[in-house]
């Protein structure tokens, strides 16, 4: 039997998963892409050997990252997906009849193509007229975005060509590009495996935006399980449902919107630590 083991980025673990069979292998510009297919969680999506989706557990990445700035918006419209090549947030923002617009800003483009041809039930949205393609790094596009009310990031980990979403300068840039209400979400890595990340992310984010947040859902296939999402806002608690919960969604609802922002003691100390040095 061949097994995929993944080496976690920043910690020293393994994860070990059966290979039921190879279904593409490829390199691009920027990564090597591989599909597998895994009898438990099916077809699996992998960049330099990181899971980035699986087909029975992106649903919860997905929904989360998507619907809680997407109903905590009062009238989302024109919305950045920065990262995201498998279409998992695009197909989720599109859900919402409020969107006119959603800019798609990926850098690898064959990661775009090899999910419209291994995962065309998360890839199925990216045709949809009101997306607007651009390959690139979402850093440079936020450069000259205008009138934004929601950026998504779904990158791949804090390493790397991602890197450039994580600085203050792409933050400022977000800032900038978004209309009152606005706006920002970005996956933080585990609460549980990667503390000092987040806590880093929630202390630059304050430097920047009048309001910030943090919330966390449970996904199998990441490293440490518990997965912390990073909010910036111009004005607006995230924590505030602003429109009639009435999307078809399999794990997201406003029972789930209010828990998420839930967090642990020690959280709060580590921040209120940090936030005094
Ligand atoms: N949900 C996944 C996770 O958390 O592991 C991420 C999935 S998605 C495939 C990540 C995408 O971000 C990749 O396709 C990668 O090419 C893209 N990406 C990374 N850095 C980027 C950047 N600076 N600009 C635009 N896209 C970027």
């Amino acid at each position: 039997m061949i097994r995929f083991i993944e080496k976690e980025p920043y910690s020293p673990i393994e994860h070990s998963y059966e290979v039921e069979d190879i279904l593409y292998k490829g390199k691009s510009k920027y990564q090597e892409i591989s599909v597998i297919k895994n009898p438990f969680f099916g077809k699996m999506l992998l960049l330099d050997n990181i899971v980035q989706i699986t087909e029975r557990d992106e649903l919860f990445y997905h929904e989360m990252l998507t619907h809680v700035l997407m109903y905590a918006h009062p009238n989302p419209k024109r919305v950045v997906v920065i990262g995201g090549g498998d279409g998992g947030i695009v197909r989720e923002v599109l859900k919402h009849k409020t969107v006119e617009k959603v800019y798609f800003v990926e850098i690898d483009d064959l990661v775009i193509k090899v999910s419209r041809e291994f995962f065309p039930t998360v890839s199925c949205a990216v045709d949809d007229p009101r997306v607007d393609i651009k390959i690139m790094d979402g850093a440079e596009f936020v450069k000259s975005a205008k009138d934004i009310d929601v950026v998504i990031v779904d990158s791949t980990d804090v390493i790397g060509f991602a890197r450039t979403l994580f600085t203050k300068e792409f933050f400022n840039n977000v800032k900038s590009a978004m209309t009152e209400n606005g706006m920002f979400v970005t996956h933080t890595e585990s609460l549980h495996h990667h503390k000092e990340v987040v806590v880093e992310m929630q202390e630059s984010l304050h430097r920047v935006f009048p309001v910030v947040d943090l919330y966390t859902v449970c996904i199998a296939t990441y490293p440490g399980n518990w997965w912390a999402f990073a909010v910036g806002s111009l004005k607006l608690n995230p924590r505030e449902c602003r429109h009639p919960f009435e999307i078809d969604t399999k794990f997201y609802d406003d029972e789930i919107h209010a828990q998420s922002f839930v967090t642990p003691k020690f959280y709060k100390k580590l921040i209120n630590r940090q936030l005094q040095w």
